[in-house]
């Protein structure tokens, strides 16, 4: 078959996500054939240099080596068990390895298969803990404006960008919204060095009206991703953990995006010095092999579940696919990676590097609004005026039409609508780095005079 009848033949049968499929008739799915540390290879030859870490869940490359083998001896020897009443090595050694690097207190992990399944499972745990401690009254959560926390309906709910919302609202809990960080927009005009995260007075305001009805908080730490990549400092997570602790909120943290070194520290939560009840882990755990997540906890919430049988307190929820083996063993390897390779601490100097060159590239430019970067994700926010921020509207897709033009060039950055950002797997060298930027500034200048403004 030609590269065009794939083409054809997909679009007669798949129904791809997170897309409005007629786009694709004039823009149709690219066939990716191999990867290859940072590259994608489509069925033509032409390579992609994968600036999103397809979709924030590569860390190490694309077939990666290590990876590659620990999955093919895994699949040699069990692929897959039942995971009530049976266990197997690779998940008894992977809880050990989370329980020793997650913040202290976290004790109790549990395996889900997906990040929006992890969201599910922290609500169900945080509403169940409060059905059998005597504080049924607590029932709702808390959530904030700009929060993304997945697709299924309870991640859905506590989720605040309305794009994927809107459509579904009757479905969705009945959830308290608090207005999050907008540092690029900051109402309190604070700047990071200074800023003491006044902006939690929102949270606190829902708390004091709301917390005899609400079991748990949830946010996703120093990053809201899908909102744009919204970076915030560490100081709003303190002072959020403190306000839970007064309030008796559980405080989840969602570090499906941020986990697992994105933000410089392996979790995000470390830079706040804090412990959450739950912690809720994906995407990169697998390094971007297999679908995998988990969800630690403390004692205290376990032991309100730990009890006879009769009483009917135990935490009921399942996936056919919890502990499965194939995804364990390569997070397993994921983990050992980052220790053997000193990953963080490479990653610190690249973080630099990337910081520097993209500085130096963007903030000048006419439309873009402002480059940030927490860790290893940087942004670039494309404003309609650089004065008043004012953005572009929606319908105007910039931030799609980018895309389309550095893909042509060879380069994956997916926009989040007016946000470029970058979002590379670690093993990115300083040369690919170089070509990244410049590239995407080449399309962005590009764009913005040919569009006659
Ligand atoms: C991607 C994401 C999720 C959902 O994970 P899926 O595996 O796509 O279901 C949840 N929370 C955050 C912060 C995410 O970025």
């Amino acid at each position: 078959m030609t590269y065009e009848e794939l083409q054809s033949l997909d679009l007669e049968h798949i129904w791809h996500p997170c897309s409005q499929m007629k786009d694709y008739e004039s823009f149709p799915p690219i066939i990716i054939e191999r990867g290859e540390g940072v590259w994608l290879y489509d069925e033509q030859g032409k390579r992609y240099l994968d600036a999103v870490s397809s979709w924030w869940v590569n860390l190490f490359g694309h077939t990666n080596p290590r990876l590659s083998n620990a999955l093919a001896e895994q699949a040699q020897k069990l692929e897959h068990v039942i995971f009530s009443n049976f266990t197997h090595k690779p998940a008894i050694y992977l809880a050990k390895k989370l329980v020793a690097l997650t913040p202290e207190g976290l004790e109790k992990v549990f395996f889900a298969d997906n990040g929006s399944s992890a969201i599910e499972v922290a609500l169900k745990m945080s509403f169940q803990y409060r059905a059998q401690t005597g504080q049924p009254k607590k029932k709702r959560f808390l959530a904030l404006t700009g929060a993304y926390h997945g697709e299924t309906l309870g991640a859905l709910s506590v989720g605040g960008v309305d794009l994927y919302n809107e459509v579904y609202a009757p479905l969705l809990l009945n959830v308290v919204r608090a207005q999050g960080p907008d540092c690029f927009r900051c109402p309190f005009e604070e700047s990071p060095e200074t800023c003491n995260a006044s902006c939690t007075q929102y949270v606190e305001e829902q708390l004091k009206e709301h917390a005899d009805t609400i079991s748990a908080a949830i946010i996703e730490p120093l990053i809201q991703a899908a909102a744009g990549m919204k970076m915030y400092p560490p100081v709003y997570i303190k002072k959020l953990r403190a306000l839970c602790d007064e309030y008796d909120v559980h405080f989840i943290a969602d570090e499906v995006a941020v986990g697992f070194g994105r933000t410089g520290t392996l979790f995000a939560c470390e830079q706040a010095g804090i412990t959450p009840d739950f912690l809720c882990l994906s995407k990169g755990i697998t390094g971007g092999y297999l679908p995998l997540s988990a969800v630690l906890t403390t004692n205290e919430v376990y032991n309100a579940f730990y009890d006879d049988y009769g009483t009917m307190k135990a935490f009921l929820h399942s996936h056919s696919y919890s502990g499965n083996p194939l995804a364990i063993r390569v997070a397993e390897e994921v983990l050992d990676i980052f220790e053997d390779e000193q990953v963080l601490v490479q990653l610190e100097s690249k973080q630099k590097i990337l910081k520097e060159l993209a500085h130096e590239a963007f903030a000048h430019l006419p439309y873009v609004g402002e480059y940030r970067q927490t860790g290893f994700v940087g942004a670039i926010e494309l404003v309609a005026d650089k004065k008043t921020k004012a953005p572009f509207q929606s319908e105007e897709r910039i931030g799609y039409q980018i895309y389309q033009r550095a893909l042509e060039k060879g380069l994956l950055i997916r926009p989040l609508g007016n946000i470029i950002y970058f979002m590379p797997p670690y093993v990115i060298s300083e040369d690919e780095m170089t070509w990244m930027v410049d590239t995407t500034k080449e399309v962005i200048t590009q764009f913005f005079k040919e569009r006659g403004k």
